[in-house]
């Protein structure tokens, strides 16, 4: 089945705003096995909605888009839709309803122009907004290929991405002629890049393959995501299996975990598994290391705790080097592991880099990291090394034997 998907809005055409809804969109159709096969951007006029929005109709058999459905005058889609499929806007009393209420549970009037909100194109279906006031349309078409169903879904991206959850998602999977479930699983990895992980697993990341393997990236986390079609969850999950299989045997060490665990997450455990406490102290990471290990440590909850001791942020002209920092942790905060993530400095090549230290009464492991990924990710990155460090560390069982890159003192 083909798909398009059109993005309205002012802002999007000039540049102010950037376009993520159709990014996200079209990865989600993706994972439904829809083929995104064009994304077009339109301005807020009647004529080149109706222009783009005829286009698409003509070659897809669905159109998925955002934008245009608020109360102001320049919010068009409904009537582009009416104007397209050469209907009328009828008001919809269930809708109004809707739109009162919202209101209404606000303790503020409703303004006349949010009354356009609950005007529909005739025949077509209201999308439920749960999270705002502009509902949805699912209108069809019919195009120049033949049928076309139309999701017209606001622009505000988390309303947006919630309706498709709740209701535009659903509706397209029972669409598929073989209606049928679908199973995701992420795995999760870090320490080493998106291309790099890619071709570790040759031949799983491409199109058409059953399950259809995706790899995305975000902020030096990569996650491969398993999509599986079948009859129902087990044959779905018998799907799967192989794939997550051959992904992990692949990968080893580099898939830290699965589904919305993060990193921290995964270092914590390790913590916790290997029986002691990690405490650290930070110079060019300023206080993230800690930060995401608290945050860490609070999702496991009180009756996991234990793991993470307590972290000190130093400033990165305090001049200690990173197996010292690593020491005052450990010593500071009297855990068992320390990590010490010491100031930025020149590395041998010329690259700004930071050394980063784990310690214990056995030993110390050591990594000096190229920063890397411009100046808001690379600190974010430097973090995420640090925690792999410990991570890794401690799975290798043997906590401080010596590692390829491994100091003794
Ligand atoms: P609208 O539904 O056109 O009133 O848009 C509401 C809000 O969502 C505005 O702040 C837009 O900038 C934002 N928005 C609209 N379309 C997109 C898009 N394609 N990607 C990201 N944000 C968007
Ligand atoms: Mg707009």
């Amino acid at each position: 089945m083909r798909a398009e998907i059109i993005a309205i809005g002012d802002e999007l055409v000039t540049g102010q705003r950037l376009d993520t809804n159709s990014r996200w969109l079209a990865a989600e159709l993706g994972v439904l096995g829809v083929d995104v096969a064009c994304h077009t951007t339109v301005a807020d006029t009647l004529e080149a909605g109706v222009a783009a929005f005829q286009a698409a109709a003509n070659q897809a058999r669905i159109v998925v888009a955002t934008g245009g459905l608020g109360p102001t005058a320049d919010d068009l889609t409904r009537d582009v839709l009416a104007t397209l499929a050469g209907v009328p806007l009828d008001l919809s009393t269930v809708a109004l309803a809707a739109v009162e209420a919202r209101f209404a549970s606000r303790n503020a009037p409703m303004p006349e122009s949010n009354r356009r909100q609950a005007m529909f194109p005739r025949g077509s279906r209201i999308v439920a907004n749960p999270d705002g006031t502009a509902p949805g349309i699912d209108l069809d078409v019919h195009g120049a290929g033949g049928p076309c169903r139309i999701f017209a879904l606001p622009g505000v991206p988390s309303e947006m991405r919630t309706m498709w959850q709740a209701t535009v998602g659903p509706a397209i999977l029972a669409m598929q002629p073989e209606a049928a479930t679908v199973v995701q699983r992420r795995i999760k990895c870090f320490g080493a890049g998106e291309s790099a992980i890619e071709a570790m697993v040759p031949g799983l990341i491409a199109r058409g393959r059953d399950p259809l393997v995706g790899i995305t990236a975000h902020e030096a986390t990569i996650t491969l995501r398993i999509a599986a079609r079948g009859r129902n969850a087990v044959a779905c999950e018998a799907k799967i299996a192989p794939t997550e299989a051959a992904i992990r045997a692949q990968l080893g060490p580099l898939v830290y975990g699965v589904e919305d665990e993060e990193l921290e997450d995964a270092t914590l455990a390790a913590v916790a598994g290997a029986g002691g406490t990690l405490a650290t102290v930070e110079m060019a990471t300023a206080g993230r290391v800690g930060a995401l290990l608290a945050q860490a440590a609070s999702r496991r909850g009180p009756e996991m705790d234990g793991g993470f001791a307590g972290g000190t942020v130093l400033p990165e002209d305090a001049g200690h080097d990173a197996v010292v920092l690593a020491a005052r942790a450990r010593r500071e905060h009297g855990a068992t592991w320390g990590l010490g993530v010491g100031a930025v400095r020149v590395g041998p090549d010329g690259r700004p880099v930071v050394d980063i230290v784990l310690e214990s009464e056995a030993g110390a492991s050591q990594v000096s990291h190229v920063l890397g990924g411009g100046p808001a990710l690379a600190p974010v990155r430097a973090a995420k090394a640090a925690l792999d460090l410990v991570r890794r560390t401690l799975l290798a069982g043997d906590s401080m034997a010596a590692r390829p890159r491994a100091v003794r003192r």
